[in-house]
């Protein structure tokens, strides 16, 4: 995925312009925070700000007190940093549509892949630009207002009670699109169950099935203990991937995994594991795109590209597992 550069925001948004998720039935109804009470919004937002005092929003449990200024390993403190905000048309069809997928950029990672495609941004070194909480929801109903098909939001993770009293305020002026959690699978559960509500759409990565290959390529010890504990607490709040008019998604689980060079991300017991653990259903868009960026080339085999028969093969054990690829 690819940064849109210059940040898009407009200051005035005009809710209720962009018409492509009405007329649907009620239990379609996006984004899904409109399906919680003003207080239950309001609570969970709270619970979001104390857990970022002592920051344990993600399982590195840097115990920060983030609103107060203070920076853990992610590289996020008090501030919201947004890179970028437009339309992306690079995402899965169910997400793109006919407007795109409504992409908001967050600067900062809790990951740090040696390889990482986005790394200026996740690394901090694009200073993009910092938003309060009403800019973000106006950044959301702009989105809404070019006609994006939902708000996507990528590398959320740092950033949860303000993305979240941020959906509130945008639900609340006439966000109608559902709102998508692109992670890396890096997750904490309790943050997540908080969430719960909020969030239409997961998208989170799997990256890698064991432990050990986490440790080396994304510098955390339990990549894979926790990613199955997350995805497993995801499933639950949202279910299997569901298409709505269009064929557009406006609900559920959608995985993706980036196949690597000689088998790092140990597909067929990834699929297996979906397939097992989380559900037989599970959406997974297994991706062909890797290359060598960042720092891979000093870490081979991260610095060629995957060949064909490694492709095929992976997505063959997706497919072997039962689970709908898209
Ligand atoms: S979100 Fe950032 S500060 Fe909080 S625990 Fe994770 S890495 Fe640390």
């Amino acid at each position: 995925m690819k940064s849109g550069g210059l940040m898009f925001f407009r200051k005035k948004s005009d809710p209720g312009k962009n018409d492509a998720h009405s007329g649907r039935d009620s239990d379609l109804k996006t984004p899904a925070c409109l399906g919680l009470s003003k207080a239950e919004r309001g609570k969970k937002i709270a619970e979001l700000y104390q857990i970022s005092e002592n920051c344990t929003l993600c399982p590195r449990e840097c115990k920060v007190n983030r609103p107060a200024g203070e920076k853990g390993r992610c590289g996020a403190a008090a501030d919201v940093i947004v890179c970028s905000a437009g339309p992306h048309y690079g995402e899965e069809s169910e997400l793109v549509g006919r407007g795109g997928s409504g992409t908001i950029f967050f600067v900062n990672c809790n990951l740090e892949c040696i390889f990482c495609q986005n790394w200026t941004i996740s690394r901090g070194v694009e200073r993009g630009e910092t938003v309060s909480i009403d800019q973000l929801a106006s950044m959301m109903l702009s989105l809404q207002n070019q006609g994006c098909s939902n708000v996507n939001l990528v590398s959320p993770t740092p950033y949860l009670y303000q993305i979240a009293a941020a959906i509130d305020r945008a639900a609340e002026s006439g966000l109608n699109l559902p709102v998508v959690y692109n992670c890396g699978g890096y997750e904490a559960v309790e943050p997540l169950r908080i969430l719960e509500g909020f969030i239409d759409i997961y998208m989170p990565d799997a990256k890698y099935a064991s432990d050990e290959i986490g440790a080396r390529y994304s510098g955390v010890p339990d990549y894979f203990t926790r990613f199955s504990a997350s995805i497993k607490e995801m499933q639950r709040q949202v279910g299997d991937l569901v298409p709505g008019p269009g064929n557009l998604a406006y609900r559920g689980l959608l995985v993706r995994h980036l196949v690597m060079p000689d088998d790092l991300a140990e597909s067929e017991k990834m699929a297996r594991f979906l397939s097992s653990e989380v559900s037989a259903n599970c959406a997974v868009n297994v991706m062909a795109q890797y290359y060598p960026a960042y720092q891979a080339d000093d870490h081979p085999p991260l610095d060629r590209r995957i060949s064909a028969d490694e492709f095929n093969a992976a997505r063959e054990a997706f497919r072997q597992a039962g689970l709908r690829l898209l």
